[in-house]
């Protein structure tokens, strides 16, 4: 038992460990909310990787309602969390300890968010909140985004991609600025508002768990809850939306850096929870300091010559790269290998890919020799029977062997429809008999083997 399986042992019954492990969550703003759901996350279910954005400093009127205490005094918030975080045994965790502002263009913003499977918005200020969704939904990255109300309560929505209404179609009737939050409320307010957002978190995370049956529709109406509003004294209320009119956050467009993979339109929650290449929450950030464009430091195939079927293995590394991709193979981490299996004389192509642009390589010709040809077993087709569909259709009874009396009616009708059947007639290959088995990847002695 590793030290993980043992710090998570009395909850791993309850959660998804092994995939929640798997996840890289980033949450903007490390304040009373965010830092208390990044806490849940890593701390407490298991969430693998944490990535932590904040400009704020510890002060003092921040301790009554935040998780780091007074040894954190004057440090940036997002970079006491991850160190307590740190902790945690086998937990992969950054920070980035600026604010999300202005200076940030969309394409670093997309640059610092490409890597995650969710997004928790809880920045306490509305035109930061509205932005970061809004690259979320072009990144077609799932997003929680908590609110904190005035007057206690307050709500959680779930951005769930560009196929759903996202956070402004709901939140677009507010006033552009101002604070998301009541900045008196006590941390007690703020509780149940943290605790859906968790259970949000868990849902969009683990698509089979049972949290994600808050979001799922019910009989009557088909569409997925994404808005959820909590009172005090009061039931919590899950609501469907309907995309406003001429939302301008929905026409926002795909990010560059997923343009080249728009992805079908997807129905349910799980479909959103496609793996992504990621580097490590401990350096994801170094992605803003650069404004250089990708480069391809190795791309190598391990063999130029090969017989039809047989596997070769890539093997690659970019700098400055979100990722990169492979033609015919899809998005991959920024460095690592792969095995394909050739058919055909190629190329590899190969782009690394970053909001500054796209590098690309091709690799050295793969040449295949062909396997020899073997004639096919011919086999004598069996006419499908036909009928007619509908309600009409005559029911499938299966023919009898010859019967000496007459045709029956019921013979009669289904004659047409049920041809003769013909036993199939093999035919075995001319030419000499095979030596072994063959299998796909069995293959003749070939001018190859005597340098394997
Ligand atoms: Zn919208």
């Amino acid at each position: 038992m590793t030290d993980r399986d043992d710090y998570f042992a009395r909850v791993g019954a309850r959660l998804d460990l092994a995939e929640l492990t798997k996840k890289f969550v980033i949450v903007v703003g490390v304040g009373s909310v965010g830092s208390a759901i990044a806490t849940e996350l890593g701390m407490r279910c298991g969430v693998g990787h944490l990535a932590l954005v904040d400009g704020d400093r510890l002060e003092p009127p921040n301790l009554s309602r935040h998780p780091l205490d007074q040894r954190y005094l004057w440090a940036n918030k997002a970079d006491g969390v991850a160190e307590m975080l740190s902790a945690v045994p086998g937990i992969d965790v950054g920070a980035l300890n600026r604010h999300i502002d202005g200076s940030f263009a969309d394409a670093q913003l997309d640059a610092l968010l490409h890597p995650a499977d969710l997004i928790v918005v809880a920045t306490d200020e509305r035109t930061t909140q509205r932005r970061v969704s809004e690259r979320a939904l072009a990144l077609d990255i799932p997003a929680v985004i908590p609110t904190l109300y005035v007057e206690r309560g307050g709500e959680v929505f779930v951005q769930l991609g560009s196929d759903n209404p996202c956070f402004f179609c709901w939140d677009g009737f507010r006033p552009p600025d101002g604070d998301v939050r009541g900045v008196s409320a006590i941390n007690t307010d703020a509780l149940a508002v943290i605790q859906r957002a968790v259970y949000l978190c868990l849902a969009v995370l683990v698509p089979t768990s049972a949290e994600a049956r808050d979001l799922a529709p019910t009989e009557q109406d088909p569409r997925l809850r994404q808005l959820f509003i909590q009172r005090p004294g009061a039931n919590l209320l899950r609501l469907p939306l309907d995309r406003r009119h001429e939302c301008p956050a929905c026409r926002v467009g795909p990010s560059p850096l997923n343009g080249a993979q728009r992805r079908p339109p997807r129905r349910g929650v799980a479909a959103f929870m496609t793996a992504r290449p990621r580097p490590s929450a401990r350096d994801w950030s170094v992605l803003l300091r650069t404004n250089e464009r990708p480069t391809i430091e190795l791309f190598s195939v391990s063999e130029t010559l090969v017989m039809e079927g047989d596997t070769v293995t890539l093997r690659w590394a970019a700098q400055n790269a979100s990722y990169v991709e492979i033609d015919g193979i899809g998005e991959l981490p920024t460095s690592g290998d792969r095995e394909v299996v050739v058919t055909n004389a190629r190329v590899f192509t190969m782009h690394a890919v970053s909001p500054r642009g796209r590098t690309t390589v091709t690799s050295d010709p793969v040449r295949v020799l062909a396997l020899p040809t073997i004639p096919p077993v011919r086999i004598n087709a069996v006419p499908l029977p036909v009928w007619t569909s509908g309600p009409s259709a005559p029911p499938i009874t299966p023919r009898r062997k010859a019967d000496p009396s007459p045709p029956r009616e019921t013979d009669e009708q289904l004659e047409p429809l049920w041809p003769t059947f013909v036993p199939p007639a093999f035919e075995l290959p001319q030419g000499p008999r095979l030596p072994v088995r063959f299998t796909a990847r069995s293959r003749f002695p070939g001018p190859l083997d005597r340098h394997r």
